[in-house]
């Protein structure tokens, strides 16, 4: 196992060279798995920006080139091809293992394959993290709570789950991911985290992948109507993406397993929602009501108490502050794209 503070090999990577050289941390060598999508290319950013090397595995599911392009031709990163239901051999000193679709329209769109990636793909993730030494983390999901009975959650709370419904590739897919990471932990020993993510938006979101906050700003944009599902007034906490690469790292630099939930408590009906995509990008924009999807859980908040108490993290930046930013972000691609289309 690679030896995490070693004085030979110390690079300058703490604080521009300002930190003492005998304290100084190694450059660590860091897997990525879905590295190229939404969350994991934010993540890379910030691993990339504090010296360390990165390694990025993705299928290109849902993940793009394009959301990496900038650090090619860096020799700290490396790009590859590659499905994590296959195993593969690698030398690194953690684990990110991201690497699973992540919309319910993404999730359904085959089923099989997404519990595959959730149960066969943790499994390939963990021989390798134990084959290792290396640290590994797993991004469960808010999902595991299901359609929660108890509100806000906590990390306690068992979930109320359908394990034979739509929705099950996904949710029951990250529980057994937890069990695989919890029994690898406990029986062999890995270091594991596990973070429980919340809803969350920011820039590189792919624009069509159905999820609420991507539809409601790629609709006004188009001045398509806003198409709220069911009567509206189901709730959901929308994290802004920064925050929640902030917690990534501190869970895996820390000292605790988890589960944690990583999430901004702010809670939103899709109603409201809806207001504030109007206030931000077009005060006419309609709403339009369409029936709801099955096993739609109706509320979801995290109780942040835990990551508070142990990770000394939580969220900065608010919806109305954030979701500025994705804007900036979609307004780019949208029309950029229907440039390139009408040339
Ligand atoms: P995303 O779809 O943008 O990223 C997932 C990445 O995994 C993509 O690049 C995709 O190509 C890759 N991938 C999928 N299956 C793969 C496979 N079999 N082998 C290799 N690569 C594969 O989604 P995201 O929002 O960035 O989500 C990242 C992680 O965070 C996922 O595990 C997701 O379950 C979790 N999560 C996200 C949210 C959220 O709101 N964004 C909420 C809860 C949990
Ligand atoms: N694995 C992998 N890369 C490695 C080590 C293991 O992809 O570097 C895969 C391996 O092929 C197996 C899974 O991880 O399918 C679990 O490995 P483990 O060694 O825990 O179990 P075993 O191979 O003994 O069943
Ligand atoms: N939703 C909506 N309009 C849309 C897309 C989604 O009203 O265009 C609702 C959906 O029914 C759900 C909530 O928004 O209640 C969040 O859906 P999303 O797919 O973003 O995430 P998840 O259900 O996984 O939390």
């Amino acid at each position: 196992r690679r030896v995490l503070y070693e004085a030979a090999e110390v690079q300058h990577v703490n604080a521009g060279g300002k930190v003492p050289l005998g304290l100084q941390r190694k450059s660590l060598r860091i897997l990525v798995t879905g590295g190229a999508g939404f969350v994991g290319s934010h993540l890379v950013d910030r691993l990339m920006d504090r010296g360390d090397s990165v390694i990025v595995v993705d299928n290109y599911f849902t993940g793009k080139k394009d959301n990496l392009i900038h650090h090619f031709g860096n020799p700290r990163f490396e790009l590859i091809r590659h499905d994590v239901v296959e195993p593969i051999l690698l030398e690194v000193d953690q684990i990110y293992h991201l690497a699973c679709p992540a919309s319910p329209v993404h999730y359904k769109f085959n089923p099989v394959k997404t519990i595959k990636t959730n149960v066969v793909g943790t499994l390939n993730m963990l021989g390798l993290a134990k084959r290792v030494g290396a640290r590994f983390l797993l991004t469960s999901t808010s999902e595991v709570y299901g359609d929660p009975l108890q509100h806000p959650q906590a990390e306690t709370y068992w979930g109320n789950v359908n394990p034979i419904g739509v929705r099950s590739c996904y949710d029951e897919g990250k529980r057994t991911a937890e069990t695989l990471t919890m029994d690898y932990h406990r029986g062999l020993g890995i270091e594991a985290r596990i973070a429980r993510i919340f809803n969350t938006y920011g820039p590189r979101m792919c624009i069509d992948d159905g999820r609420v906050v991507s539809n409601f700003v790629a609709q006004a944009l188009r001045k398509e109507p806003l198409t709220v599902y069911g009567d509206g007034k189901q709730t959901r906490s929308f994290q802004f993406v920064s925050d929640l690469v902030e917690g990534l790292i501190r869970l895996m630099e820390g000292d605790h397993v988890g589960p944690f939930n990583l999430g901004n408590p702010g809670e939103f009906t899709m109603l409201e929602l809806a207001e504030v995509v109007q206030e931000i990008i077009d005060r006419n924009a309609r709403i339009e009501f369409r029936p709801n999807t099955e096993d739609d859980p109706h509320k979801r908040k995290p109780d942040i108490t835990k990551a508070k108490q142990l990770l000394g993290w939580e969220p900065r930046v608010t919806l109305r502050k954030g979701l500025p930013l994705m804007v900036a972000d979609f307004r780019h691609r949208i029309f950029g794209d229907q440039k390139e289309a009408a040339g």
